[in-house]
């Protein structure tokens, strides 16, 4: 199969294009989102949260090549035969790239690692992952503008229908590009969500970027994970259906936020003095149940 632009051979179905015009592709795709929702400027200093998988060394790459200046804050949950290779590729290529990379832990907050965590059967693996996960990432990264994530394309199309088959509709509408600008919450963004999981697997490769590619081990017993097997499977039948349900999620957005819906209040959580929707924060109140079940 030939390029769309050229005569070279083609190296990705979707769009049909060799290597050179597919990584235009990627960075003008990433600009553009850049662009359009007005995520940062040259001027902005981010902070990005780097997990060691392709997604997160992407997306510091893409920005690197775009002219962003960069930082890396990185949480280390404890997930033993998985982190601790991703943590190696990503302090490697972030010594390549002179990027400062901070680092924090679960182990810092609660005293236990995710695993000694699951080992008490009492919790679900990315739930406790989740809550402790985003507390890190807004108490260290205040001194940042934005915090940048790797979300992509398959994240936020999942994302949508794990909101809609919960019946979250208190937290439908807080994903797409970017989050709300708080005083309490550094601002979310995300600039890789137009681009797929297996272009930014491409993109990887074609960059050389050095990441293991496996899966978190408590992936496979998330809602995600069965909710992503559907969706691949509806995408090689009906492709764009990822893109479609993103795009019905953002005009939906769009209105909703034009409705003017209250958000809850935020007060301040009376144990660690950090933003929080009730007296005592989501990451308090599990920190102290991990804690009197594992001492
Ligand atoms: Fe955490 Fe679940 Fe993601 Fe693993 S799959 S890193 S446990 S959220």
């Amino acid at each position: 199969m030939k390029c769309e632009k050229c005569e070279n051979k083609a190296i990705i179905g979707n769009p049909i294009l060799c290597s050179e015009h597919f990584e235009e592709y990627i960075l003008k795709t990433v600009q553009d989102t850049i662009t359009q929702f007005n995520l940062f400027t040259k001027e902005t200093k981010i902070c990005v949260a780097v997990s060691g998988g392709k997604d997160s060394l992407a997306l510091i790459d893409i920005l690197i090549r775009l002219g962003y200046s960069v930082e890396g804050l990185f949480v280390n949950e404890g997930i033993s035969n998985y982190r601790e290779y991703s943590n190696e590729d990503l302090e490697k290529f972030m010594r390549k790239n002179k990027l400062l990379l901070r680092t924090t832990s679960f182990q810092d907050l609660v005293g236990h690692s995710l695993d000694e965590i699951m080992n008490t059967e009492k919790f679900h693996a990315c739930s406790v992952c989740g809550t402790l996960r985003r507390y890190l990432l807004n108490k260290f990264s205040k001194e940042y503008d934005v915090i940048a994530t790797g979300h992509n394309l398959d994240d936020e199309a999942q994302t949508v229908l794990i909101n809609l088959a919960r019946g979250n509709t208190d937290l439908m509408f807080r994903g797409g590009p970017k989050s709300k600008p708080t005083n309490q919450f550094t601002q979310k963004v995300k600039p890789l969500i137009f681009v797929s999981e297996k272009q930014l697997l491409t993109y990887a490769i074609i960059r050389k970027i050095k990441t293991g590619f496996e899966e978190c081990p408590y992936a496979q017993t998330s809602y995600r994970a069965h909710l992503r097997d559907l969706l691949n499977e509806e995408e090689s039948k009906n492709p764009s259906t990822k893109l479609n349900i993103l795009k019905s999620y953002l005009n939906l957005e769009k209105n909703i936020i034009k409705c003017d819906v209250k958000e809850k209040e935020l007060c301040v959580c009376s144990v660690c003095g950090e933003a929080s929707q009730e007296g005592i924060c989501k990451a308090c109140k599990l920190k102290e149940e991990i804690i009197n079940l594992l001492h």
